[in-house]
């Protein structure tokens, strides 16, 4: 399952812009940040509610779901009218009052790994989701930290592998933020399917040296429809299939 949009939602017509070229390239599930968890306060925080609307707005238009990051259980109400997929950040993974709240949600819940979780502590955290009461959970490897400064984060695609032997839950790979630089994501993103993951979601913007966030990870729509035609013949060859 392909998820891909824009690191925030900027504007109306920013993300129009965006859907339109994914909505070509068969995206059905359309990501953008409207509550952005930002390192410093000063950095754009995003649209918030206003943020939820547009998402929804024109991911109806292209008749596509949504995908957005809840940091806080104050909105979810807002994230329940907005919202198809409500993601939980790397940030958030252990934020345990958050977790307790989304099992009362309706809707299926995108769990990221956080940068520093063992694959253990990841796969706790959907069980507190499950233990409250929400059975649709999504993992989603987004890379760890180490050492290693070349890459924003260091992508571990054999977690995909180990959560694949020790629970039932479909896992997605996020190569955007694991690689902080677009010109890996899709060497990454075939190395994914290869690896069997059961999607990835993927930062795309039309203007990547103006965005409000991520643009050094950020593919073109060009860029994005030309991996997804990779993706699609490699899919064929392995008799995997990301949708
Ligand atoms: C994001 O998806 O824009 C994001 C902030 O991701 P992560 O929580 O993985 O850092
Ligand atoms: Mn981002």
């Amino acid at each position: 399952m392909m998820m891909a949009g824009p690191c925030s939602v900027e504007s109306e017509d920013q993300l129009r812009t965006i859907a339109r070229e994914l909505k070509k390239s068969g995206v059905k599930i359309l990501r953008g940040g409207a509550y952005k968890p930002r390192t410093s306060p000063y950095a754009f925080q995003g649209l918030e509610v206003e943020g939820l609307k547009i998402l929804r707005k024109v991911a109806d238009e292209f008749d596509m779901l949504v995908v957005t990051e809840l940091m806080s259980p104050d909105v979810l109400d807002e994230f329940e009218t907005y919202v198809d997929i409500i993601q939980i950040g790397a940030r958030n993974m252990q934020n345990f009052s958050l977790l307790k709240a989304l099992g009362k949600s309706t809707k299926p819940i995108l769990l990221k790994r956080g940068m520093a979780a063992t694959i253990q502590e990841w796969l706790m955290s959907a069980e507190y989701i499950m233990a409250y009461g929400n059975d649709d959970v999504i993992l989603c490897e987004r890379g760890i930290r180490t050492y290693e400064t070349y890459t924003r984060n260091t992508l571990d695609i054999s977690s995909v592998l180990a959560v694949k032997e020790l629970s039932h839950l479909p896992v997605i790979i996020d190569p955007s933020h694991a690689a902080g630089r677009w010109n890996m994501i899709e060497s990454l993103s075939l190395a994914s399917l290869a690896v069997g993951a059961h999607g990835l979601i993927v930062e795309v913007h039309h203007d990547p040296e103006h965005a409000m966030s991520d643009g050094a990870q950020s593919l073109k729509p060009k860029k994005y429809a030309e991996m997804a035609i990779k993706l699609d013949k490699v899919s064929k060859v392995l008799d995997k299939k990301l949708v």
